[in-house]
């Protein structure tokens, strides 16, 4: 008989996660620099790169924001640097989406690179304050990035914003972006109502810039190679690259980097080293616990933003689950529902009381389709963010892709 799923038997890494045990060979401030790291940031400052041009760069590669929404990154400055100043720009690392580790993996190994898009972005935008609003359950991640912050600090390669790093409240909510916004204020991590939009009245009432940590990781790259680099990558015909954190029934789990729009199949093949042994698809969560759970026989559908809307499905932060025949597909979608029922806000009542029941009829021996229906179109349509809004798309994937099951 195969071996229990065991997720934690699937970490990514191998960095120490005490918080005074912390020695993992991440790139230091001397060997990012001898590399041309900051190199950016100080031309950017002197005047000898232009703001308009990296602003360029960053809409012509397309890169999208990496923690779900997938909204276009160059938009999303232009919009933020037309508001009146003071802007803020909070940065979303609280990867509290299961399965997600692909920020934590990037940041325990190369901080300074996100340093420096963080750096470039506001520079671009023109931000006065930063934040930087960390998972607190990433002791490691959170040694290493003060200990980067510091590096910084001591030696700047160009006038410095404020930087404050705000340790996460364990919330799975606080990864909404307005929800941050509250928390990082000291208010309840409850999502906001838009309009206003967060790039008109964000953090504190002044416009925010809002972005993912990896969004930022990959502008020097982008910038310094061009954009055509990371457009040139793709499949499917999509463009740019992702980064999957893959776990679950393949050989090799893990943060891979591949082309936008590679399909499961491709990514376990080629990037994950096949199947574990002994165990056959059966059936992936594209998107962490809230993009939905899809078939093997929807294997070739290309993983990116919008491709897996017409199944009912989202990549969001591109957390990859592989389930194989020794997984029940009923029980994780009943595991997801929990989830949610425990993270919802208690905000709004299609979410709070949604979630709930809908996880209590789902642990039932039979279905009750006609009432998981009703709670599912109620959740879907009235919830005020997207935790409530996606919770019913485990019950959809199951009806509609695993009756038998249920
Ligand atoms: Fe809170 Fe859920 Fe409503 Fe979102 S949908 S505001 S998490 S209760």
């Amino acid at each position: 008989a195969a071996a229990a799923f065991d997720p934690a038997a699937q970490a990514p890494c191998a960095i120490t996660h005490g918080e005074t045990d912390v020695a993992p060979p991440w790139v230091r401030l001397a060997a990012y620099r001898q590399a041309g790291g900051y190199q950016l940031a100080a031309d950017l400052a002197t005047g000898a790169v232009a703001a308009d041009a990296v602003l360029a760069a960053m809409t012509d590669a397309g890169l999208r924001g990496l923690g779900g929404a997938g909204f276009p990154a160059g938009r999303k400055w232009s919009i933020v640097r037309s508001q009146p100043a003071p802007r803020l720009l909070a940065v979303n690392l609280d990867e509290g989406e299961p399965g997600t580790f692909k920020d934590r993996t990037y940041l325990e190994r190369d901080p300074h690179r996100f340093l420096e898009g963080l750096l470039v972005a506001a520079r671009v935008v023109g931000i006065d304050a930063v934040w930087i609003y960390l998972r607190d359950e990433y002791h490691g991640a959170r040694a290493i990035l003060q200990q980067t912050l510091a590096e910084l600090q001591a030696d700047p390669p160009c006038p410095l914003p404020v930087i404050t790093l705000r340790r996460g409240a364990g919330a799975y909510i606080c990864g909404e972006e307005s929800a941050m916004l509250e928390s990082i204020e000291g208010k309840r991590g409850e999502p906001r109502l838009r309009p206003p939009y967060i790039a008109e009245r964000g953090l504190f009432d002044r416009p925010t810039l809002a972005h993912n940590f990896e969004t930022l990781y990959w502008v020097r790259d982008i910038v310094q190679r061009g954009p055509a680099w990371f457009s040139g990558f793709g499949r499917h015909g999509r463009r740019g690259l992702r980064s999957f954190s893959v776990s679950g029934r393949v050989r090799q789990p893990g943060v891979k980097l591949a082309p936008a729009g590679i399909t499961l199949r491709e990514l376990v093949d080629e990037f994950c080293g096949g199947m574990a042994d002994g165990h056959r698809l059966q059936a992936y969560l594209p998107g962490g616990a809230s993009g939905g759970i899809l078939p093997a026989r929807l294997a070739d559908v290309p993983l990116d933003f919008d491709t897996l809307q017409p199944h009912g499905c989202f990549i969001g932060s591109a957390a990859v689950v592989v389930l194989s025949q020794h997984d029940s597909v009923r029980a994780a979608a009943v595991n997801t529902m929990q989830f949610f029922a425990d993270e919802s806000c208690g905000q709004c009542t299609p979410c709070r009381v949604g979630t709930a029941k809908a996880a209590a009829l789902m642990a039932a021996p039979r279905w009750d389709h006609a009432t998981l229906d009703d709670l599912a179109m109620v959740m879907a349509d009235a919830s005020i963010c997207g935790l409530g809004q996606a919770a019913p798309n485990a019950i959809r994937c199951v009806q509609q892709y695993f009756p038998e099951a249920v």
